[in-house]
């Protein structure tokens, strides 16, 4: 992942590298197009007045008069047809020209070196000081054909390096703060998305989508963003249902618990009629109290992050104690039990762990078909212990077997209606299991039977 740190950075310097290139090679653009043709027609005309004023005067000292024109500011090389040559002022870097040219400023020519110095490229062309980088004009003085190649010397020049310095920095300025604009913009797009969303979700809409593609921390909060609003709208959703299911389960015991004491309260009623009446309402406030039991417990477990207090107990007691307190209806559905249960002495939290063997067993026997049958054993592994129970009841589709576990869940709800259940249990026994760091196995067919098997880390004792 690269840090908004280093984007920032390296985003910086590459906005000031080409914010400076572009500068230069439009100073460059601006040089070569105007400067330098401006520059040689201005160093033409000054040469040509100077050549004319000698020309004018036939008495003047050549040399002296030469001598002035440099002090002023020039850099001067004069070579007679006979081929002396005198160099005035500031020596020429690379003093050399070639024989050709002497010939062709010596026959009548000026000689533009100026406009045509070959560094194309690079404004520093301007400041080469070489003897071809220069004017050339003839003039005749005392019946003596010379040629006079002049140019400035560099002092000369602060004007326009001054110009041409104002002109980079100028617009590198300018192109660094357009360039320094956008990108500080698109950083801080997603920002201002984000904000926007949580204004949103603060009123309680979360459907809202950004760009979260990109990989820096802007991009990781992005995505965690997206994350709790999901996670949000299914709480919201979990929520709605769960009120929903509550309210059902809690609306229609009491409503039959209603109906059934208003009946009760005719006075004709047979013995046999009072009696069923009164086990109905019974029925009904037994589920109500499970319902209100296995709520507090789901609640309770589910504030619990870590288990802190743990005990050492034996779990094949507990299973024993159920299915004793099972017994009757067990007996009831003349199912046969089978268990090995080998004294395995476990660390863990032995209410919550009771509750888990407690919704297993009273499943193993609510869905099972009369006649039927349950097994429960008990297997040490080297790290594990496993915890299975078995039965031949009526199964679960590999459908539902996903959504045993959720709250509410109950496979055909218009069948289960009359087994009496909460859907609840399954919910408990996985959150109880996980607390424990184990895990849940479910292997079920329809119409053959279930098998749970609880796997539990044995830490040891
Ligand atoms: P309930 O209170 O309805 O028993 P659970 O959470 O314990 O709730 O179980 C959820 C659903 O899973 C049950 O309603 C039932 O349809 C199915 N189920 C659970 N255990 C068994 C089992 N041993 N055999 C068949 N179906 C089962």
């Amino acid at each position: 992942m690269r840090s908004l740190y280093s984007t920032f950075v390296i985003a910086t310097l590459v906005v000031m590298s080409v914010s400076a290139l572009l500068a230069f090679m439009l100073s460059n653009a601006y040089y070569q197009h105007f400067l330098k043709q401006q520059n040689d027609e201005k160093y033409t005309n000054i040469t040509m007045e100077i050549t004319e004023y000698i020309e004018g005067q036939e008495a003047i000292d050549l040399h002296e008069h030469l001598k002035f024109i440099s002090n002023i500011g020039y850099q001067l090389k004069l070579i007679g047809e006979d081929g002396t040559t005198s160099s005035y002022g500031k020596p020429f870097r690379t003093p050399y020209i070639d024989g050709a040219i002497i010939e062709s400023v010596l026959s009548g020519e000026v000689y533009h070196g100026i406009a045509n110095f070959p560094r194309e490229t690079f404004v520093t062309g301007f400041f080469a000081n070489e003897l071809e980088n220069s004017i050339g004009v003839t003039f005749e003085h005392n019946r003596t054909n010379y040629a006079l190649f002049l140019r400035p010397d560099i002092t000369l020049h602060f004007h326009e390096m001054r110009l041409l310095f104002a002109w980079l920095l100028g617009l590198t300025i300018i192109f660094s703060l357009i360039f320094e604009l956008i990108l500080a913009k698109h950083l801080i797009k997603p920002l201002t998305e984000l904000n926007e969303a949580t204004k949103k979700i603060k009123k309680g809409e979360y459907a809202f989508s950004f760009d979260f593609h990109r990989k820096d921390e802007i991009g990781e909060l992005a995505s965690s963003f997206h994350d709790m609003s999901n996670q949000l709208v299914e709480l919201d959703n979990m929520r709605n249902e769960f009120i929903s299911n509550i309210s059902h389960d809690i609306q229609s015991p009491l409503s039959n618990i209603n109906g059934y004491t208003e009946l009760l309260q005719n006075d004709g009623l047979t013995n046999g009629q009072k009696g069923e009446y009164l086990s109905i309402i019974r029925e009904e406030s037994d589920r109500l109290s499970s319902l209100t039991s296995q709520l507090l417990l789901l609640s309770s477990i589910n504030q619990i992050k870590k288990l802190r207090k743990k005990e050492k107990f034996s779990i094949a007691d507990q299973i024993r104690s159920l299915i004793i307190k099972y017994k009757w209806r067990i007996m009831d559905k003349d199912i046969t039990i089978e268990y090995t249960l080998p004294d395995v002495i476990y660390s863990g939290d032995p209410a919550l762990l009771l509750s888990v063997w407690d919704n297993l067993l009273s499943n193993a026997v609510k869905y099972n078909k009369s006649g039927g049958s349950i097994s429960i054993d008990i297997k040490e592994e080297q790290n594990y212990i496993n915890i299975i129970f078995r039965d031949s009841g009526v199964g679960i589709s590999s459908t539902h077997q996903k959504s045993i576990f959720e709250r509410f869940y109950r496979v055909d709800a218009s069948r289960t209606k009359e087994i009496n259940g909460t859907g609840l249990g399954l919910a408990i026994v996985e959150k109880v299991v996980a607390l424990h760091g184990g895990s849940v196995l479910v292997d079920s067919e329809k119409d053959v039977g279930s098998t749970f098997i609880i796997r539990l880390p044995l830490t040891k004792v």
